[in-house]
């Protein structure tokens, strides 16, 4: 056991250091081999570990999508991305694989999900492909799902813009194989409320391209979701209400939220401890709040000067465009 973990250790050292090209040349010659390393440091406990080291394999891991056996490589890839439990190193570790390829194409008359399901009766590579597609899907809404919940920060929405195509890939091959249960998931994932769902649904739409089959009703929905967001009053000048996130219910988060929900008030002299300071930081730079905070050091204790900026109106005002916008892509009028 402890010789093994030693071997392990040292190969995963290796994987992480830069200038191991040794291991790096073999991850390029068997990609399968890095898989296998990847799931058993994950399985040894070693989770972390191996994050950083299937991290590392990515300027060159888009190769493994040229190797022969497909469909074993994908297969580890999904063993490896289930044991790393981390949505962005998944979608990495998918992408070279192209899902949609793994669909057979689609031959004259037998367009659209009932043909290709209908090809499929007895068909033993497509009852495996379907399966394939609809355990990735199954992967993906489980680590990208929970995550959707909460407000969107820049980091979310690069996060989740960046899952368009691998999102894409899977509704796309699912349709194309004639899988039920993958649209219907993916239509509630593109209902589920909140910014970070819409971001995720319009990011795979756009990676999808206009009027792809098996994305009409997501289609529908994110520009029925545009219009009620459109259709809400603008925000009026000189109101400078702000909603603290959920997250905390302490008492420091009750007087800042206080003070963020209030209309006219943009500015807080607030006498605070460091620690108690520090909270409030967090909070607000955690949500990416339009709020500067700034400590005058003056006193005892220092002041938490908290002031309201003036990118709360830019922002509403930038989102409105890119939902215009996005509104108009969808219904093809641009
Ligand atoms: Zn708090």
């Amino acid at each position: 056991m402890a010789r093994a973990l030693d071997r392990w250790y040292r190969r995963a050292a290796l994987v992480v250091w830069p200038r191991g090209q040794g291991v790096a040349s073999r991850t390029e010659a068997s990609p399968g081999w890095a898989l296998d390393e990847l799931t058993a440091m994950a399985r040894a406990g070693d989770v972390a570990r191996a994050r950083e080291a299937a991290r590392s394999l990515e300027s060159f891991w888009h190769a493994a999508g040229r190797y022969a056996d497909q469909t074993v490589l994908l297969g580890k890839a999904l063993e490896a991305a289930r044991e790393l439990d981390d949505a962005q190193i998944a979608a990495m570790l998918l992408r070279p694989f192209a899902l949609e390829r793994l669909v057979p194409r689609a031959r004259p008359g037998l367009r659209g999900p009932g043909g290709a399901l209908r090809s499929a009766e007895g068909n033993p590579s497509i009852t495996a492909a379907r399966r394939i597609v609809d355990l990735s899907w199954t992967m993906f809404a489980g680590q990208v799902g929970p995550a959707l919940d909460g407000p969107l920060t820049s980091r979310h929405e690069a996060w989740l813009t960046a899952l368009g195509a691998p999102c894409s890939g899977i509704i796309a091959a699912a349709a194309q194989l004639g899988s039920t249960g993958v649209p219907e998931d993916a239509r509630k994932l593109t209902r589920t409320a909140g910014d970070r769902a819409h971001v995720l649904a319009m990011a795979t739409l756009r990676a999808a391209g206009a009027h792809q089959a098996g994305f009409d009703e997501p289609a529908i929905d994110c520009a029925e979701r545009i219009r009620v967001l459109l259709a809400q009053p603008q925000r009026a000048p000189g109101d400078w209400s702000i909603e603290l996130p959920a997250g905390c219910a302490c008492d420091l988060c009750e007087v800042l939220g206080t003070f963020l929900l209030h209309s006219e008030r943009r500015a807080l002299d607030w006498p605070l401890a460091k620690d108690k300071r520090r909270h409030v930081h967090t909070r607000i730079d955690d949500a990416e709040l339009p709020v500067r905070h700034e400590t005058r050091r003056q006193g005892r204790p220092y002041t938490l000067v908290l002031t309201k900026t003036e990118a709360l109106f830019e922002r509403e005002r930038l989102a409105r465009g890119r939902h215009e916008t996005d509104l108009a892509w969808l219904t093809g009028n641009c």
